[in-house]
């Protein structure tokens, strides 16, 4: 089993001199421990500066977004080869913010995986069901069609390359992350469906769950062997409160 990833999404937030100053705090209060991977994903914009400031740390950096084309006329957007040559090796896919607000679809994410994993980028895919599709019993189809359609093609070798964020849409920025049991099940399926339509073995690919995760419930979601990390957002934003959830993650191992 790979050990528990966390990952930090800053969302629109800190600019490039923000970042550094965010990670000058946070590596005074982080001591690496091998048993827990942590990333950080900033805007686009302070990519660059925490390369940097993160030289000789074994944070890795991951972007929230990419295209699916390697290069062209495709005003606004950037590129894997771009991403890799500022020092990033993942990047978030299908976040629901890129679902809801920007209109991505599963189709375009699908495309933006494949692109991503032959660009030796490590995709973090979230897949999430609304609350009213929670509500009408739909949790799982919906998941379900999330990972068929987002990872179509993808081939079983290059499945061991990718995360699986399974984040409920009405736990995101809400407050109310789902319960350990609610995230248990739901990784569990997702596991299944893996295992079931590309062959992959559970132990092999990590299944993080992202929505409100904070100091106050990180220790009870860990607990969960079916929980592999988080992708945290508001709770990243602090260096304390970040601090706080990576060592939730380490302390879940003993
Ligand atoms: C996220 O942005 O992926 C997220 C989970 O946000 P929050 O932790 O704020 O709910």
């Amino acid at each position: 089993m790979h050990p528990p990833l966390i990952v930090g999404n800053w969302k629109m937030y800190k600019t490039a001199s923000e970042g550094r100053e965010f990670i000058r705090d946070f590596l005074k209060l982080y001591t690496a421990k091998s048993s827990v991977d942590v990333a950080i994903a900033p805007p686009f914009t302070a990519i660059h500066s925490l390369h940097e400031a993160l030289q000789s740390s074994p944070i890795t950096l991951a972007a929230q977004n990419v295209f699916c084309e390697h290069e062209g006329a495709f005003t606004g957007e950037v590129s894997p080869p771009m991403l890799k040559d500022l020092g990033c090796t993942s990047v978030i896919l299908g976040h629901s913010e890129r679902r809801q607000h920007f209109g991505e679809d599963n189709d375009l994410i699908n495309r933006k995986v494949h692109s991503a994993l032959s660009h030796q980028l490590r995709p973090i895919l979230c897949v999430g069901e609304l609350l009213r599709e929670r509500e009408a019993g739909q949790t799982n189809a919906v998941i379900e069609k999330q990972l068929l359609e987002g990872l179509k093609d993808i081939s079983a070798e290059h499945m061991g390359q990718m995360t699986i964020a399974y984040e409920p849409v009405w736990a995101i920025g809400t407050g109310k992350a789902a319960t350990v049991d609610q995230a248990t099940e739901v990784h569990t399926l997702i596991g299944a469906v893996l295992e079931n339509t590309w062959g992959t073995k559970r132990e092999t690919i990590r299944i993080v769950y992202g929505g409100s995760v904070n100091p106050d419930n990180a220790d009870s979601l860990f607990q969960s062997p079916q929980i592999n990390g988080a992708l945290v957002g508001k709770a990243c934003l602090n260096p304390d409160s970040f601090v706080k959830i990576i060592g939730s993650a380490h302390r879940s191992l003993n």
